[in-house]
């Protein structure tokens, strides 16, 4: 029988007028949705459970605008491009970027399509090809000075049980990696996802599991959410969050304040928060360097430290991450 996060992967909604429709988006008060269906790039992607999250009638909805395509997408702007990181791959699916961890790109695909991804020119990729997958291992295995893995992609977490656990058998045999990261969205949109059998599957990892989860928004906690937290926190892995700080969606310090509580309240440190990478299309949901720092001056008068996320920005080809604040 198929697992309940495996039905709600696959029961979603792929374009606008059906998104709106069943958030009672009326076609004239958001001019900026309206396209033909299938025109686009990057297809819309939203599970129907996370719709429920959405508030009906808010053509604003901070959930609704992170994943409804806008036509200010098709509009071309300098400094805005396909690769705005310039990700390169020593080996398909696979980045080096800083000596003690690789970043593997298990795949393109994820729960949901949100319309600022950086990668998103990578969805077509629906699994690493095992030929791969193998030529990875092996160059992990000579390089000592690694002992971090991060599995990336796409998400992770969007790769059947058997799968996930193959990929951690062979990651196991290498003595040298003490840490799995893993970056995932799904856990928050379906958490469900975090089944009994993944939790068997990490229980039985020998190195420190570190979670990253993708939150932007307060609105995007759920009771569930709480209770696999727990679950994953009861194997003592660490759970952290990432944030990307868009425009009209999370730009004011209160919501910040409010994430950042809510996080730590069911058990998630707030990580880092991501100025916009500047993939083609997504120049409405830049905030400037300067406000972005305003933010951050409020937010810090207001929180304890550790509640605090890192303030980023990533450039072009850069070699290390910047911290703005
Ligand atoms: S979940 Fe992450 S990788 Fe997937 S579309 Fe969203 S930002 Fe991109």
């Amino acid at each position: 029988m198929k697992e309940l996060w495996l039905k709600q992967l696959s029961n979603n909604i792929n374009n606008n007028i059906d998104l709106m429709k069943i958030t009672k988006i009326k076609k004239t008060d958001s001019n900026q949705f309206l396209y033909k269906k299938n025109n686009i790039p990057f297809n819309v992607k939203i599970p129907l459970t996370f719709i429920k999250k959405i508030k009906k009638k808010n053509s604003k909805d901070p959930i609704l605008l992170q994943f409804i395509f806008n036509k200010k997408e098709l509009v071309k702007c300098k400094k805005y491009n396909s690769n705005p990181l310039n990700e390169k791959f020593i080996i398909p699916g696979m980045i080096h970027k800083y000596k003690n961890r690789v970043l593997i790109l298990l795949t393109g695909i994820c729960a949901v399509h949100c319309r600022y991804c950086f990668r998103k020119n990578t969805k077509q990729i629906n699994s690493i090809k095992i030929r791969d997958w193998h030529k990875i291992i092996n160059y992990i295995k000579k390089k000592l000075e690694i002992n971090e893995i991060i599995f990336s992609g796409g998400d992770p977490l969007v790769l059947n049980d058997h799968k996930i656990n193959t990929f951690i058998n062979d990651i196991k045999k290498i003595s040298h990696i003490k840490i799995l990261r893993i970056h995932t969205r799904i856990i928050s949109i379906i958490p469900q996802r975090i089944s009994i059998n993944l939790l068997k599957i990490f229980s039985k990892c020998k190195f420190n599991i570190v979670i990253v989860t993708h939150i932007n928004h307060p609105n995007e906690i759920s009771n569930t959410l709480y209770e696999k937290i727990n679950s994953l926190k009861e194997l003592g892995i660490t759970i952290l969050n990432q944030s990307v700080l868009l425009k009209d969606i999370n730009d004011h310090h209160e919501i910040l304040i409010k994430l950042s509580n809510n996080l730590f309240n069911i058990g998630i440190i707030p990580y880092y928060l991501h100025l916009l990478d500047k993939i083609e299309g997504s120049k409405h949901f830049n905030v400037s360097v300067n406000k972005a720092k305003k933010i951050m001056k409020k937010i810090s008068s207001s929180l304890s430290g550790f509640l605090v996320p890192r303030l980023t920005k990533e450039s072009y080809g850069g070699k290390n991450k910047k911290f703005i604040f």
